[in-house]
C-alpha cells in the first residue's frame, strides 16, 4: 500500500512490486516480477498510476512491507501497522507533506 493511503485493499488494484515482464517466456529468461505474494501489493487506482507513471519507487523487502522513495528522495515504510517516515536526513518532513502523496 501507498504511504498514508487508507483506500481499502479489497477495492484496490493488485500491483506487481517488481513489474511482471510479459516478454521473458519467449526469450527463455527468468521472470523478474513473478506473481507471488511477496511481489504483490494492493494499490488504489490513483496511487497505482502514480507508481506506474510517476517517479515513486517501491521495494518489498519482506511480504507485506513496502519501502517507498518519493520523487524528492524521501523514504517511507508502509507495513500493516501504518506508515513510518524512514528518512535519514535530520530535516525530513513527516509522511504526507508532499502534495502528491495524499488523496
Ligand atoms: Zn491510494
Amino acid at each position: 500500500m501507498f504511504p498514508r493511503c487508507s483506500h481499502p485493499a479489497s477495492r484496490s488494484d493488485i500491483d506487481h512490486t517488481i513489474p511482471f515482464d510479459h516478454t521473458v517466456a519467449a526469450d527463455g529468461r527468468p521472470q523478474p516480477g513473478p506473481t507471488i505474494t511477496s511481489n504483490l501489493g494492493a494499490l488504489c487506482r490513483r496511487h497505482h498510476r502514480l507508481k506506474t507513471h510517476g517517479r515513486w519507487c517501491v521495494t518489498q523487502p519482506t511480504s507485506g512491507v513496502f519501502e517507498w522513495t518519493s520523487p524528492h528522495g524521501h523514504t517511507y515504510r508502509r507495513d500493516p501497522t501504518g506508515t513510518t517516515c524512514t528518512d535519514t536526513a535530520p530535516d525530513a518532513p513527516p509522511p504526507g507533506i508532499e502534495s502528491n502523496s495524499r488523496h
